[in-house]
């Protein structure tokens, strides 16, 4: 889905689709007690069992009356307790969010969250539920784009712009940070390219683990302590016609092993070979060591949980013509406690050595890490090194060393004899989920099923 919080990523994406994409109303919906609850789950408990609806409110009304609420929580299981309940928590946001971070919520802070998604309205949740009131998150002014092509398409159309300076299927295999020097590999053979500035999108850990030959141990103890999760994209095609107008679907239970599927043939006519008769389904599961998944058992266990949570019908799997099978070994980069303590060590010492790591798994921040946010990163780092803008979307604060230098690179650490230098600048990090010029949800209200619009 293209999200959106920049007019500059509104412009690319206008520019390069010239009008070949789509414009989908969201509908989405958890499926759970074996019943569909609209978006946002917390504005539509009447849909859950009574005894669940009241336990689900009499939790919200008590933890935003009675708890120290989102400043109080030092983690995001406590952010979870006091802002959402008991009854929140225990049907939903916790199984919901094991299944999506496959960490416990104890493991993950709560910055990426943000401000906004703590504003939950309990009196509207309660009346809601009190007088029977529908109160859906979808409609005509809360529409998503998406390339017709699928979002592959929006990729390729990059190509023609940077076709000279582009190569494929080359392999950075290591860089001399000191000497900033890159070592490329392609169908066997290295080449070696000097440069000035380097923007790296690979996931920052393998980076600095395996690639920056000279990182000390202290940068690389750091960047390996990073959390991240892997995960399953699961495609399934389906002769019949589509038999739902849904966008997508999040899925808190144990019935099933994906966290998320998507209409993905309700998004363009061209996901499968006719719209009409055919229909296709993407289905997301998570793993991390805490969360092993078993990969022989991965395709066949998303169908029979398909047929468990109600999206296929007795005997559909017969008519089931295509399956398709991802595994990524990175595909969350988890907002972990420790994330930006790991992050003010590591980014200033690789841009002290004219090495800039940025994206989804380059800047490690969950909270800007969609296209929108990723691109803009790019291009924030761009304006950056040329023209010495500083960056927004990053959330990085630098500031100088405390003997009030900013390049002290030369420096020797206070433990003699370890010979490594002083970094010139540390950074703290602050809070970026409302970041860009667009007001947009923030990925955290997607991806938790809150936002409120
Ligand atoms: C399950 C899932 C669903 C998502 N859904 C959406 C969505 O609906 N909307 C949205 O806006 N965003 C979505 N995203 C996020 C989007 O995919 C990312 O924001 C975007 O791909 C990040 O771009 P990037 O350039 O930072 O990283 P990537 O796209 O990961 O690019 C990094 C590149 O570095 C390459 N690389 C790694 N190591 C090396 C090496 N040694 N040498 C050379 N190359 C190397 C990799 O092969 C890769 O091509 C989703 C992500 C996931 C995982």
């Amino acid at each position: 889905m293209i999200f959106s919080h920049y007019a500059e990523y509104d412009r690319i994406f206008e520019e390069l689709m010239q009008g070949e994409y789509t414009l989908n109303e969201r509908e989405s919906w958890v499926r759970m007690m074996g019943t569909w609850v609209p978006y946002p789950f917390q504005n539509n408990l009447r849909y859950l069992p009574e005894a669940d609806a009241k336990a689900c409110v009499d939790g919200l009304v008590e933890a935003q009356t009675n708890s120290s609420g989102a400043a109080g929580a030092s983690n995001f299981g406590e952010f979870i307790d006091n802002v959402f309940g008991e009854g929140i928590a225990a049907c939903f946001m916790r199984p919901y969010n094991f299944k999506v971070w496959a960490y416990t919520p104890e493991k993950l802070n709560k910055v990426w969250i943000g401000e906004r998604v703590a504003v939950i309205d309990w009196q509207r949740a309660k009346r809601n539920v009190e007088e029977g009131i529908d109160d859906f998150g979808w409609g005509p002014n809360n529409r998503f784009k998406y390339p017709l092509g699928g979002t592959g398409d929006f990729y390729k159309r990059f190509e023609p712009v940077v076709r000279d300076n582009l190569r494929l299927n080359t392999r950075l295999v290591s860089i001399d940070a000191e000497r900033k020097l890159a070592v490329f590999e392609k169908d066997g053979e290295r080449t070696e390219t000097r440069y000035e500035s380097l923007i790296s999108t690979m996931p920052l850990d393998r980076l600095v683990c395996d690639i920056i030959d000279d990182a000390p141990a202290n940068i690389r103890g750091a960047a390996a302590r990073l959390v991240h999760s892997g995960g399953y994209m699961i495609g399934i095609g389906i002769k019949r016609p589509c038999p739902s107008t849904k966008s997508w679907m999040y899925f808190p239970e144990a019935n099933c092993p994906f966290y998320r599927v998507t209409y993905l043939s309700n998004y363009s006519p061209n996901m499968t070979p006719d719209a009409k008769t055919h229909y296709s389904l993407l289905c997301e599961t998570s793993f991390s060591p805490d969360k092993p998944e078993d990969d022989e058992t991965i395709l066949e266990r998303t169908i029979a949980g398909l047929e468990n949570a109600g999206l296929l019908e007795e005997g559909e799997r017969d008519d089931i013509v295509s399956t398709w099978v991802m595994k990524v070994g990175y595909s969350y980069p988890t907002p972990s406690v420790e994330r930006d303590e790991i992050l003010a060590k590591v980014i200033p010492w690789l841009e002290d050595r004219g090495i800039y790591s940025r994206g989804r798994f380059g800047m490690w921040k969950y909270e800007v890490s969609n296209t929108d946010h990723s691109i803009m990163q790019g291009i924030e780092a761009v304006d950056r090194i040329l023209e010495g803008k500083e960056e927004q979307t990053i959330g990085i604060v630098y500031s100088v060393t405390e003997d009030g230098r900013t390049a002290a690179n030369h420096e020797r650490p206070s433990v003699a004899g370890s010979g490594e230098k002083r970094i010139g600048s540390q950074i703290e990090t602050k809070d970026v989920t409302a970041v860009g010029d667009i007001r947009e949800a923030t990925i955290s209200e997607e991806e938790l099923g809150v936002t409120d619009r």
